[in-house]
């Protein structure tokens, strides 16, 4: 059905998208811009309005003009979508061409939704499809889909993707471990797909039920979700765990579940939506476009330019990102590479030296097993400035050494290499511990 025939030998999915130079690639964003901006000034009064305030004529815009359309903000379209639900002004075609909403949990309490028509959902599986066969799926390949299978974009979408390739889908889920193991161990497994926290979630209950998770078959892993599996330390103790190679891949709900995979050279994360997809990287401060060449560090910006639902123009995600590689890799592939640094909103100031808390992590990761690595960083209040000392709580290992000598090496580590005073407080393996969440949450604002 849904399986096209790809020969397992191909190098990619879809070679001509993914080798494309940047001259083609340039005149192919230009056409599918000009189309996308046209179809919401058509179908959205929301867009409509923003771009005529700018001064945007669709008919002859060009993909150079591209920096002088208006961002699009979260806040806007939380904002949209209550004055007119369910899916907002950006919304372009009737709720009944609408095939699958999804919702974020929504920082005010009030879900924002995503919903996708037939060809959206197509597109979705294309790009899981060019992500996954980079992480080395082949038809065949049997994939662990350990992700949550609910209103999260990420569990069905992947399911979707890896069956379109012609993989074995385990839909695990998130829940019912115990059964996940016992099918894994019945039906043998390649592959596994799924965040960080959860990766580590799952090999120490294996642990605890005298399993390894390394003798569970899993070759090659993609994880993402959250930095993690590109932070050095973190995916050096999810490699050893699961004995494995492990793939760092990025997403998001408002564009596709994943755009951004690493290619078996693992030198940053390939952009694969070419043709779908223009990703830009600008100054979070200014909004000025930075010239995406190696160790360019700046915000990600995400256009649609082959989205018929709810398309986005200009969207301020609030990743962050350095720009690790341009030009062709030794994979073939030409999409730019880049690492994840963290959220806009998750990074702090201490006395002028930007802070990221995935920064944190690799240093506290440095240390184990006299640290399991979990820690929480505790902010006093709300915005980016930080009196030093930074409160972080650290779990330590099973075996610490002398603890005080582990706080102040752990204090010293962090003054060196991330330039910040600290205040370490030791506390007991698992006190941290996400248990069985996606995602963990480094940072916790407002007071202890
Ligand atoms: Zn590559």
């Amino acid at each position: 059905m849904a399986f096209v025939g790809k020969a397992s030998t191909d190098r990619f999915w879809n070679e001509h998208m993914e080798t494309l130079d940047g001259e083609a690639l340039w005149q192919l964003e230009e056409e599918r811009l000009r189309w996308q901006v046209q179809w919401v000034w058509e179908r959205s009064p929301f867009y409509r309005q923003k771009l005529s305030a700018a001064g945007i004529d669709p008919a002859g815009l060009r993909r150079a003009d591209l920096a002088r359309l208006p961002f699009t903000t979260k806040e806007e379209i939380r904002r949209t979508q209550e004055e007119h639900p369910p899916l907002g002004g950006h919304s372009c075609v009737p709720f009944s061409q609408v095939v699958r909403v999804h919702a974020s949990s929504g920082t005010t309490g009030r879900p924002t939704l995503v919903g996708a028509t037939a060809n959206d959902v197509a597109m979705w599986r294309e790009l899981v499809a060019r992500c996954m066969w980079a992480q080395g799926v082949r038809p065949g390949t049997r994939a662990w889909v350990a992700l949550s299978m609910g209103w999260w974009i990420a569990g069905i979408s992947f399911c979707e993707g890896l069956q379109h390739m012609g993989a074995t889908v385990l839909p695990a889920g998130n829940t019912e471990l115990t059964r996940t193991l016992a099918v894994v161990a019945q039906t043998g497994v390649d592959y596994m797909i799924s965040t960080p926290s959860f990766a580590l979630y799952i090999a120490r209950f294996a642990q605890e039920r005298g399993i390894d998770p390394a003798s569970l078959g899993v070759r090659h892993m993609g994880l993402g979700g959250e930095p993690g599996a590109g932070i050095p330390e973190v995916r050096r103790l999810l490699e050893e765990t699961w004995g494995c190679k492990v793939y760092d891949c990025m997403g998001t709900a408002d564009f596709c579940t994943v755009i951004w995979s690493e290619c078996e050279v693992q030198a940053g994360m390939h952009f694969l939506g070419q043709g779908l997809i223009i990703p830009e990287v600008i100054d979070p401060a200014s909004g000025k476009p930075l010239d995406p060449a190696p160790g360019a560090t700046g915000e990600l910006v995400y256009t649609a330019i082959q989205r018929e639902c709810v398309p986005l123009l200009r969207f301020r995600i609030g990743d962050v990102v350095r720009v690790e590689g341009t030009g062709r890799c030794d994979c073939g592939r030409t999409g730019w590479r880049i690492r994840c640094i963290g959220r806009v909103d998750d990074m702090f100031i201490v006395q002028g030296v930007n802070v990221y808390p995935s920064a944190v992590a690799d240093v506290v990761s440095s240390f184990r097993p006299r640290t399991t690595g979990e820690l929480q960083i505790r902010l006093p209040g709300q915005g980016p400035q930080v009196e030093p000392p930074v409160h972080i709580l650290v779990e330590h290992g099973q075996t610490p050494g002398d603890l005080e000598t582990l706080r102040q090496e752990l204090e010293a580590a962090l003054r060196e290499r991330l330039l910040f005073r600290a205040q370490v407080e030791l506390v007991p393996p698992g006190t941290l511990a996400a248990q069985g969440s996606m995602k963990r949450q480094l940072v916790v604002r407002g007071g202890r």
